[in-house]
This record gives C-alpha cells, structure tokens and sequence, in this order.
C-alpha cells in the first residue's frame, strides 16, 4: 500500500522538500543540520536504527549489546519537528520527476524532493566470489554482528560436545579472520581475548584457550593505512596476544569447513576452521549505478560515484552524494568524510534557499585514525603524530564516548566496557540459532522476508500506481517552477 507522503497543502503553503537517503553517519547529520533550516525533510531508510559500525565488532564478540551502537533514528529525531522519517529501502531514484521511490515487504513509496542528499553507504565486498559469503559472513550491519556472535559463541559450545565424544575439534577452535584492516585487527584481537580471558573457566571438556584465531590478509602489511611503523607494532601486539597473522595470503576458495589461501610462492595451503567472518573489502550502494546511469558522473571499481567538487551530481546541482558512495580527491570511506559531506550539503542547501552564493569546495579535515587491537592497547595515527599502547587506548575511548548517539547509550557502553576490559566478563554473549541461520533461511526465499507475508491486494497496486502517478504530476509541476526560479534551487 502506498503511503501518502505529504499532508494535501497548497503550492504557496508548500516548503523546500529535502529528502535524506539512508540513516548512518551522513544521513543523520545531514538531516540534523537541516534541524532550523526552512524546510520538510524525509529520511528514508532500510532500517530503524541509526548504526555505529566502528562498534559492530563489539556486539559480534558479547561485549556490547546491539541498543548500544544502534538507537532508533526515530528516537533520535523525535524532537525535530520538521523531520519525519519513514522506514523503506530506497530502490529507485528519478532525476528528471525528482522522486524517490522505497519498498517495505513489498510494499512501494513514492517520495518527491526538491533537493536530495544521498547517503546509503556501502557493503561488503567478496571481489566477485559473493559464493563466499555463505560460509564467511561480512560485519556491516546488527545482523551480520548478531550472526557473528551466534557462530563464535555456538563454535565453542560444539567443540565442547565434539570433545566429550572424543572426537577432533580442531576445526571448530579455529577462528579466520580476512581481512587485516581496522576491523579484521579489531575482530581477531577480541576474539583472541574472549578465548583466552572471558572463556577459560566455563567449559570443561575443551580448553578455550588452545583456540586457534588466524588474521589472514593478501596485502604484506597489517593495517596499510596507518603506516608500515604502526603495521609492525600491530602485528606483534596481535602476535602476543596468540594471534596467527598470515600476510600476503589470498583467499581463493571457503567452503564450510574451512578456506583456501594462496601464498606468495604460488602454493596453496587448507585451513581446516568452521568460522570464518569477512572484512577485506567494500562496494559502494549499488544505487550509484542508477545516477551514473541519469547522469554519466563516472564509476570506479568500487562502485563509488565521480562528484563535482561541491558533492553534486553532474546537471543536478539539487542532488547531493555523501560519504562511502562517493569517488572524490581518494577520499577515505570513513565516518568522518560522511559527516563533513553531510554538513557540506546541508549548508549548500540553506545557502541557496537564503540566496547566497555557494561554498567553497568541499575540504575533508582529516581528524586522525584509531584502531583497538585489544583491551588497553591501540594505535592511532593523527597527523604526523603516532601513538600505541594504553595513550591510543584511550584516546579511541574519549574519541567513542563522544560520538556514540545518545545519553543512555554512552552510560550504559561505559559499564559494559568497564565489565570487560577491568573484570573478564562479557555481559552479552546471548545467541540464538535463529541469530545464525536467518540470513541463509531468507536467502533461499525469491524474495526475502516479503515472501513471508500476504502481497498487496489488487486494490492496493491499483491505488499505489494513481498515487505514483499524482506525485510525479506534482514533481514535474516543482521541477518547472524550480527551473523558472520561482521556488527552490535554480537550475543553474
Ligand atoms: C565494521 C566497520 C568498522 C568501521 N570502523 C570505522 C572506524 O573505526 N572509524 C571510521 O571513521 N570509520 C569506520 N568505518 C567506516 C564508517 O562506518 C563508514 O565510512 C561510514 O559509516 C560511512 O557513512 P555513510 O553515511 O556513507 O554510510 P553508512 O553509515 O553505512 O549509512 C548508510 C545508510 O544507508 C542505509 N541504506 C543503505 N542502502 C539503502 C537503500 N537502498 N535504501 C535506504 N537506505 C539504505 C543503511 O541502512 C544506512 O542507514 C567502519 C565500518 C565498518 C563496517
């Protein structure tokens, strides 16, 4: 059923329609830098929350629990009176009626703008093999967390059943994380730590222990964007932790019981391990392919789109991209360029509703990087400046109280983290086996969690095509007065 987007109002009476795509770092700072704007802004996105995914590795390994990284953007938003927002994933984008159109359990949305910020990030990439994804889940949403935890959690439970039978448990204590960036550093040293501090006293017929975690990368350096100093340190912190790290290894083929890895010399090597998780690479949205396809802006082999240098699409200077999705200057794909993207849009858009000239170009101001590798220990490179151990430790936890969304989230991450990091414990190590299997079960239905629940009716489609066809009369009829220059953005 279509939803109506806009209470029936006048032309005259009819502010500046901004809609926001996606709920993360530059969806919501963009819509909350709109907070006094003279506007109406709509932020559509998949899911109800808005996610801290620096922390996901954190719900994968039982430390926090999912409300903390990820609070309902709803909730977030409540007080700002002219957003709404509306849960739909975001499937098409018409530049020339100006309208987004989103579907919920195959339910459709058609939402008109007047100008749009695009912000729907990126996924995990398996470059080309997504048959990997089956067996080696990726970390980019609570689900993927939720599953992670599920398999680890559940890989020691078998183990522990494996060996009071007397049988081999090797591969079920073996842990495999690709992927030697900031998460895959992240993940490894937690898993290292839970096996080896949280775990030690409750089973009795295994020795968590004696798990095996292997850090598994094709490039020959840990961590190659904080620098070949801070690699090395890296690596043998991990090192000490009992971490295996296999560089210049590349994964060829993973199937349930294990993976494949290519070495330097050429010769192959089995890994016999039943959890693997995935985090050596990313794709932008794949809705950069429909503006590329409108506008012609180009594509890199990531997926990201070419934007001008104030973040517009080329011909649309009422359509603005952010963060992950966008191919700018070699731009990073971290929580910082979406956030000053965001508030670079937000403020062109004012400006241009305020008739003053347009910014500068876009500057990204590079603020520095962190990355834990285990419980007070860390790295961090800001400018020229390098730091490790328990200094970068807790800088990267000032750096998280501060940017967590939400009062109570900030409370309560602090006592969990204080649970885990000064006692062993960890206070969210529940799992379920729906947690584990869900993703596979949805898999196999032709389309998702809609096949699940009864289609709309005849009446319905009917309905939802007149009221399609009613927004993009009034979106063409905008677009005509905004082009006149009798409302909005000029088009030129
Ligand atoms: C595990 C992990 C750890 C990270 N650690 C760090 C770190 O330590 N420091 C750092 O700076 N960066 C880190 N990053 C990167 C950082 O999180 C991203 O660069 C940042 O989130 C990008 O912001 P964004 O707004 O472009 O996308 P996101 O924050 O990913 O937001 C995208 C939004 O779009 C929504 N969406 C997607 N598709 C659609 C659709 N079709 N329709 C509607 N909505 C849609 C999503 O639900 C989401 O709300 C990490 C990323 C991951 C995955």
């Amino acid at each position: 059923m279509t939803e109506p987007m806009t209470e029936p109002m006048t032309q005259a009476q009819r502010r500046h329609q901004v809609v926001v795509i996606g709920s993360g770092f530059g969806g919501l700072f963009g819509a909350k830098a709109l907070k006094r704007s003279d506007v109406d802004v709509t932020m559509i996105a998949k899911t109800t929350h808005h996610l801290f995914q620096p922390l996901l590795y954190q719900v994968a390994t039982g430390i926090l629990s999912e409300g903390e990284i990820a609070p309902p953007t709803r909730e977030v938003l409540a007080r700002q009176k002219n957003t709404r927002v509306l849960l739909g994933e975001v499937t098409d984008i018409d530049l020339a009626t100006q309208t987004v159109t989103s579907h919920v359990l195959g339910r459709e949305t058609v939402t008109p703008y007047d100008s749009l910020i695009v912000a729907a990030g990126s996924s995990q990439s398996y470059f080309g093999n997504d048959q990997f994804a089956e067996f080696a889940p990726g970390m980019k949403s609570i689900d993927d967390a939720l599953e992670l935890r599920g398999r680890i959690f559940g890989a020691f439970e078998l183990a522990e059943l494996g060996a009071m039978r007397g049988e081999d448990v090797d591969a079920l204590l073996t842990f495999v994380v690709i992927g030697a960036g900031p998460t895959g550093v992240e993940m490894a040293g937690q898993i290292a730590e839970l096996s080896r501090r949280t775990l030690d006293r409750d089973f009795r017929a295994i020795n968590s222990r004696e798990a095996r975690v292997v850090l598994v990368d094709a490039a020959g350096q840990v961590l190659p964007p904080f620098g070949a100093e801070l690699g090395v340190k890296t690596k043998r912190a991990l090192e000490k932790l009992g971490v295996e790290v296999k560089l210049g290894a590349m994964v060829t083929n993973v199937d349930e019981n294990g993976l494949e890895v290519k070495l330097k010399d050429g010769s192959f090597e089995r890994i016999e391990a039943v959890t693997k998780m995935w985090a050596a690479g990313v794709q932008a949205n794949g809705l950069t392919r429909t503006l590329s396809e409108q506008t012609g802006a180009p594509l890199d082999r990531a997926g990201r789109i070419g934007v001008n240098s104030d973040l517009t699409l080329p011909g649309h200077p009422e359509v603005f991209v952010v963060g992950d999705m966008i191919d700018l200057d070699h731009l990073p794909g971290v929580a910082q360029v979406a956030i000053q993207g965001a508030k670079y849009a937000a403020k062109a858009i004012d400006r241009r509703l305020e008739g003053k000239p347009p910014q500068q170009p876009f500057k990204y101001f590079d603020k520095g990087s962190l990355a834990t590798i285990s419980r007070f220990r860390a790295v961090a490179l800001i400018g020229r400046f390098r730091l490790t151990g328990v200094i970068a430790w807790l800088l990267w936890l000032g750096v998280h109280i501060l940017y967590l969304t939400g009062f109570k989230n900030r409370v309560t991450a602090v006592l969990h983290w204080a649970v885990s990091f000064v006692g062993r414990g960890r206070q969210e190590r529940t799992a379920t086996e729906q947690q584990i299997f869900g993703r596979l079960a949805l898999d196999r239905l032709d389309h998702g969690a809609a096949d699940l629940v009864s289609p709309p009716s005849a009446e319905q489609v009917a309905a939802q095509e007149k009221r399609r066809a009613e927004l993009e009369a009034i979106a063409v009829e905008e677009a005509r007065l905004t082009d006149s220059g009798a409302r909005g953005v000029p088009a030129d």
